[in-house]
């Protein structure tokens, strides 16, 4: 059933965007559409992983930021959350206690570009991604890369690019977007979240760039509610490692680490 709510779901999605979504062109000056279906198809972009199980893959960009990443890893440990945060690699250089303690806790990292520009030559823009990657590699190592465009923007050289060096293109449920980064109440983030959720969500909130008490306050009220529903929280790895366009490139073996079988077999 719920799979079936989710393809008319995402066929009504299609139809209102014209079953493609517009990324922005950056330096080519030409419009850039994305064929989501092809895309996610070949498993090289993500934007949700429909599941029978009642688990979701809370995310966090932009960070760290010692104003509220922390307070967010405090609420994620008092309700045994897991949950992935998409890097600013400039952010990892200013605050690299906060990524320590993100991967000691058993979070996962994503790189999200070192300076989170919009538009960008792509020799430029994927020098971004591989000073991130570097960054990132000290902390957490032979695990699956994973790749959010800042705004969720690309075009074919970045998308070309990041899946050549084997990352894994991480968008977001469509439907999991509360906008945090335009300060609505923490109530309405939550209320958005809460009232949207559905199995392999992807969800979207910011823990920097920007004044980010309210999504702080927020998850504090997401996490017990959704908990009390039953729902698990999980890395997007762990998403995918148990969602079937991935399930071939992991073993079956429960108990051995997601992350480096993935880069293991790839
Ligand atoms: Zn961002």
């Amino acid at each position: 059933m719920a799979v079936h709510k989710r393809w008319i779901t995402l066929i009504l999605s299609a139809l209102f965007s014209g079953c493609l979504i517009m990324y922005h062109p950056m330096e080519t000056g030409a419009a850039f559409k994305i064929n989501r279906f092809y895309y996610e198809k070949k498993g090289e972009v993500v934007w949700d992983l429909p599941s029978e199980r009642k688990e979701v893959a809370i995310t966090f960009d932009d960070g760290p930021n010692p104003a509220y990443t922390n307070e967010i890893l405090d609420t994620l440990k008092k309700y045994d959350a897991k949950a992935t945060f998409f890097l600013v690699g400039r952010n990892v250089a200013r605050h690299p206690a906060i990524v320590k303690r993100e991967v000691a806790e058993g979070h996962e990292l994503g790189n999200h570009t070192y300076t989170h520009p919009y538009r960008l030559p792509p020799s430029a823009y994927k020098k971004e991604i591989d000073a991130t990657e570097k960054l990132i590699e000290q902390y957490q190592k032979n695990q699956v890369k994973l790749f959010r465009p800042p705004g969720g923007t690309l075009n074919k050289p970045i998308i070309n690019y990041t899946i050549k060096k084997g990352y894994k293109i991480l968008l977001w449920s469509w439907h999991q977007d509360p906008r945090d980064w335009m300060h609505p109440s923490a109530s309405s983030i939550a209320t958005h979240v809460v009232s949207h959720v559905r199995n392999g969500d992807v969800i979207l909130l910011h823990d920097a760039g920007g004044n980010r008490q309210e999504t702080v306050k927020a998850v504090k009220m997401i996490l017990p509610i959704l908990k009390k529903k039953g729902y698990k929280f999980v890395t997007v790895s762990q998403l995918m490692m148990k969602h079937e366009r991935f399930a071939s490139l992991f073993k079956q073996d429960p108990d051995l680490e997601p992350f480096r079988i993935f880069n293991e077999i790839r």
